[in-house]
């Protein structure tokens, strides 16, 4: 193979055999195009299922991958994404964004990043970059918070992706689809990482928006767990 800076070449013949099904949007890349590809919806929704999907079919197809998930997110490994359903993929930790860009070996093609929503507005730039540099791009992360408002800095990489699928949880207490995701802990933190039993899915009709509150109505139902430390799954 001649010399390839970011090695998209490969990645464009590859992708366009089987690599990308015509389901997902961009079908037609010519020469050394990158993309942002965005995988968003509630915890339990599937996002890091997905993701390792993604990234592990473009390992098959023997692209170059680099994954990142933030720091913050080591509950279940330090290096290693890992599903609700038990799914993993190693992993690189950064402590800010810009350090997937300090990171980056020039001859990856395919950058995976999740639990985005603790990286901050850089991620946006950062994604970017890597886009323009020729790579394919697949972040993933919680699109709204635990008041059910969007969940910055995912509403912007929405609005700059190439490619957006958004994932529905089951609502845990009527089985329908969920777009939000309840905390059970009384906490006003937009941040607290931790403990499976401190989120869980549900639709926007059994959503309450005020957890403190509900918890103060429901009593014993909710947890109450002030020290719960930080998270996302
Ligand atoms: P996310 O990254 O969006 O938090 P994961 O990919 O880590 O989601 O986990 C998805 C898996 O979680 C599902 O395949 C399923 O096995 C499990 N799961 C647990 N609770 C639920 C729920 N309420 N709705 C859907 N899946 C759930
Ligand atoms: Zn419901």
């Amino acid at each position: 193979m001649g010399p390839d800076p970011v090695g998209a070449a490969t990645l464009v013949s590859e992708n366009f055999g089987f690599g990308r099904s015509r389901r997902h949007g961009v079908d037609i890349v010519k020469g050394n195009m990158g993309w942002i590809e965005v995988v968003v919806g509630p915890m339990f929704s599937g996002k890091s299922e997905e993701l390792i999907r993604r990234l592990r079919r473009a390992e098959i197809a023997r692209q170059r991958v680099q994954i990142f998930k933030p720091a913050i997110d080591s509950r279940y490994a330090a290096n290693e994404i890992i599903s609700h359903n038990g799914l993993g993929i190693p992993s690189d930790n950064v402590t800010k964004a810009s350090e997937i860009i300090d990171k980056l070996q020039p001859r990856t093609e395919v950058v995976g990043i999740d639990e985005a929503q603790f990286l901050g507005d850089e991620v946006v730039d950062v994604c970017t970059k890597l886009a323009n540099l020729g790579k394919r791009v697949i972040v993933a992360g919680l699109d709204t918070d635990f008041r059910g408002r969007p969940f910055e800095p995912m509403p912007r990489l929405l609005a700059i992706a190439e490619e957006i699928t958004k994932l529905l949880a089951i609502c845990v207490r009527c089985g329908n689809p969920a777009v939000h995701t309840q905390r059970l802990v009384e906490s006003e933190e937009l941040i607290v990482v931790g403990a499976g039993s401190a989120y869980e899915a549900r639709c926007r009709r059994c959503f309450e928006p005020n957890p403190a509150l509900a918890a103060r109505e429901a009593g014993p139902l909710l947890l109450r767990n002030r020290s719960a430390n930080a998270g996302g799954k």
